[in-house]
């Protein structure tokens, strides 16, 4: 019986998902579903907003900057809802 990648459940099929296939039971490959679609719902969101401020600061710095700018307040705003 294959194992669940997850949570070891046994009763795992392969699912592919972004990235790279994986065996999960039903509920955690219902809880990675959810997961992507709220991910995608965060990305459209706030990709206006990220827009607007990458055109703001790549006056000032380079490509790989803003990018880096971007992925440390992402992180750290990130980090104070995952506590
Ligand atoms: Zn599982």
């Amino acid at each position: 019986m294959t194992r669940c990648d997850s949570c070891g459940q046994g009763g795992a099929v392969l699912v592919s998902r972004p990235g790279s296939p994986e065996h999960l039971c039903g509920a955690c490959e219902s809880r990675a579903q959810i997961e992507e679609r709220a991910a995608a719902d965060l990305r459209a969101q706030l990709a206006h907003v990220l827009r607007a401020w990458a055109a703001r600061w790549s006056a000032d710095l380079t490509p790989a900057s803003v990018s880096a700018a971007r992925d440390t307040a992402l992180r750290g705003e990130a980090d104070q809802f995952t506590a």
